[in-house]
């Protein structure tokens, strides 16, 4: 059999009855696509995550019919909605449970739990809405393949075991059927569900495209590719017709929402090509990401990270000494925080924190591993900070390149420049007030 494409759809394209069918319509215009990875409805992961904070009992109701809400009425859209309807009442009740447990006690093991049920609900209905338009199509519980550690709420693929099972209980299954499977949820060894960290159903998607050996991964969302940046920032902004993995990548790290940052990893490590596009208006085409773009221009893309935490530590101690960023980056990773950017002077460093976690707003540097940084050095705390990376090719060896970009923002008070280590990007901190204008300004000065 010719490699199959997995096609994924992210919660807007599975968001309710129509966006549903016009997702189906996709899968079905290409017969090679055989698994189908979904997120949950459009809403429903941070319903869940409210749930899984713990709230009263009125509150919990409230959520609970919200939830309920979402899904019977796509239920009702159904022909035969009644034939899923106890799966989707009994994930209801899980839900129910869950909840309770966590106003009791609120655990990550029970988020992870409890957010899973999303896509557990929506691929019920995505499969049903399949089966009705006369595919040949099944749901598939993809924590029997997708093996994980068991870090909840951030659990990581454990590579080798899902390719084993991916291989001998997926893969047959996708030679007879059309399979509909969950995105974002795995389970680890001791067989309790978890979550790959919110947005992951591009990971798992990725990570199951690599598993099969997949000729292409198609990831269904609600624009029409990757832009030249934020469009609702830069109306100006287009869609790149074709792009590489490593300038996608650099995209993806640098916030651009469209893709998961660790999404391309396994398909670079595969070279499957990936495309993305619009389940809502396919005829637009979309973006294909591949090894090699036949273009590559100087400039390509923007992208802009909101929430930044900056931190920079100060010490004498670090003058002509050896040592001192060993001791740091030691403290760093005993609290697992993982580093984004970082810039040296002789006497301090400064370093943005990376967002791993499945909260909202700006990372926080954990108490304890601030107390232990303040032995070591002064520590210095700044948010309020955006993150502005200009993607493109060879900048650092092209005349002029930086200079375009500087001259642009001269009215502005640009921090921790990181430029260099990649040829394929520049990125820079400004004050999160001056973000959009400095995006505005970037775009028309090198993209209009
Ligand atoms: N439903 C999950 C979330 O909203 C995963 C995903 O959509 O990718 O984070
Ligand atoms: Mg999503």
């Amino acid at each position: 059999m010719s490699p199959i494409t997995v096609a994924k759809f992210g919660g807007t394209s599975v968001a309710d009855f129509q966006a549903m069918s016009l997702s189906a319509q996709v899968v079905e215009n290409n017969p090679s696509t055989r698994l189908v990875i979904i997120s949950a409805c459009s809403g429903v992961t941070n319903l869940l995550v409210e749930l899984a904070n713990g709230v009263d009992a009125a509150r919990q109701q409230a959520l609970l019919s919200q939830l309920q809400q979402i899904h019977y009425s796509i239920l009702d859209d159904l022909q035969q909605g009644d034939s899923v309807k106890s799966d989707i009442d009994a994930l209801l009740d899980d839900v129910a449970t869950l909840a309770k447990t966590a106003a009791m006690a609120s655990s990550v093991q029970t988020t992870d739990a409890l957010v899973a049920c999303g896509e557990l609900l929506s691929t019920h209905i995505f499969a049903q809405l399949l089966r009705e338009r006369g595919n040949n199509a099944a749901r598939f519980d993809i924590r029997d393949v997708m093996r994980t550690d068991d870090q909840f709420g951030r659990a990581q693929p454990q590579l080798e075991a899902i390719r084993e099972l991916v291989q001998s209980q997926l893969a047959p299954l996708c030679q007879q059927q059309m399979i509909v499977s969950q995105g974002f949820i795995g389970r680890d060894a001791q067989g309790n569900t978890t979550t790959l960290g919110r947005g992951g159903s591009d990971y798992s998607a990725a990570l199951l495209a690599e598993a099969i050996d997949a000729g292409t991964l198609e990831i269904w969302t609600d624009v029409p590719g990757i832009y030249t940046t934020d469009p609702r920032i830069a109306p100006k902004a287009g869609p790149i017709a074709e792009i590489s993995f490593s300038e996608a990548s650099e995209m993806a790290n640098f916030g651009a929402k469209i893709l998961h940052p660790s999404t391309l990893i396994p398909a670079i490590r595969q070279q499957i090509p990936v495309f993305v596009g619009s389940s809502k208006a396919p005829e637009q085409g979309g973006t294909w990401v591949r090894k090699s773009a036949d273009s590559s221009p100087l400039f390509r893309a923007l992208a802009l990270r909101n929430n930044q935490t900056m931190v920079t530590l100060h010490s004498l101690n670090m003058f002509h000494a050896y040592g001192f960023l060993a001791e740091v980056f030691k403290i760093l990773a005993k609290h697992r925080i993982s580093v984004d950017l970082i810039t040296t002077s002789e006497v301090s460093v400064a370093l943005t924190l990376d967002k791993t976690d499945t909260s909202g707003g700006a990372p926080q540097l954990p108490a304890a591993a601030l107390e232990e940084l303040s032995e070591l050095c002064r520590v210095e705390v700044e948010q309020n900070l955006s993150l502005v990376a200009l993607i493109g090719n060879q900048m650092s060896h092209t005349k002029g390149a930086s200079k375009a970009v500087f001259e642009t923002l001269e009215d502005h008070n640009i921090r921790m420049i990181c430029y260099g280590a990649s040829t394929h990007n520049l990125c820079f901190m400004v004050s999160a007030d001056e973000a959009k204008e400095v995006i505005q300004k970037l775009h028309e000065a090198l993209f209009e």
